[in-house]
This record gives C-alpha cells, structure tokens and sequence, in this order.
C-alpha cells in the first residue's frame, strides 16, 4: 500500500462511498453549486469529496437543488427510480450516501 502510494504520487482520492477507483474519481461538492445560489449562499462553499463515475451519477439522483422536489410526492416517485439502485449498494455505501445528501442540504451559515 505504501509502496503503491509512492509510485502515483498525484493519484486522486478514492471513492468517498466505495473507497475504489481511484485514478477515475471525479470531485463532488458536498453542496451542490446550484443548490448554494438557490439558498442564497454568500460564498461559495467549496468542500469537495472524491466519487467515482457511478456514485457520483447515483448521489446526484438523490440530491435536489431546490427545495420543491423534496415534497413527499417528488421522493416517492424517486424512490422508484432510486430503489433498484439500492440493490447495487451495500449498507455501508447507503449510509455514506446518505450522509452527503444530509450534507448536501446544509444552508448558509
Ligand atoms: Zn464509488
Ligand atoms: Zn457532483
């Protein structure tokens, strides 16, 4: 591991759900710019995590920009969406995604 490290010294950091894929991960911010404009936020907030392709795709199915599509109808009907991506994710990869989109609902301080 440590060796490994050494030889890719400007390797990207894995998956922040999956911890893999390393050298494909793409930065995610943890709020989404638009949902920050949408909020009213000052600054922008530039706290990013690490996600490879699919988990960024699936995050992003699961964060909303504004705060209508959180009504209850809108997640349901998600939820069908949503729900046969489940079965692709282990418990701890669902906890981790559903912790960024927690974060993800933060407002301006
Ligand atoms: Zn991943
Ligand atoms: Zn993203």
């Amino acid at each position: 591991m440590a060796a490994r490290q050494l030889f890719a010294p400007g390797e990207r950091d894995p998956c922040h759900i999956c911890g893999k894929f390393k050298g494909i991960s793409q930065a995610h911010h943890v709020v989404p710019l638009t949902a920050q404009y949408d909020r009213g936020f000052k600054y922008p907030d530039q706290e990013c995590v690490s996600l490879c392709p699919n988990h960024h795709a699936i995050v992003h199915l699961f964060i909303h920009v504004d705060g209508r599509s959180m009504a209850r109808p809108a997640m349901r009907a998600r939820g069908r969406t949503t729900s046969a991506l489940h079965v692709d994710l282990t418990d701890n990869e669902f906890d981790q995604m559903m912790e960024l989109v927690r974060r993800s609902m933060r407002s301006p301080e």
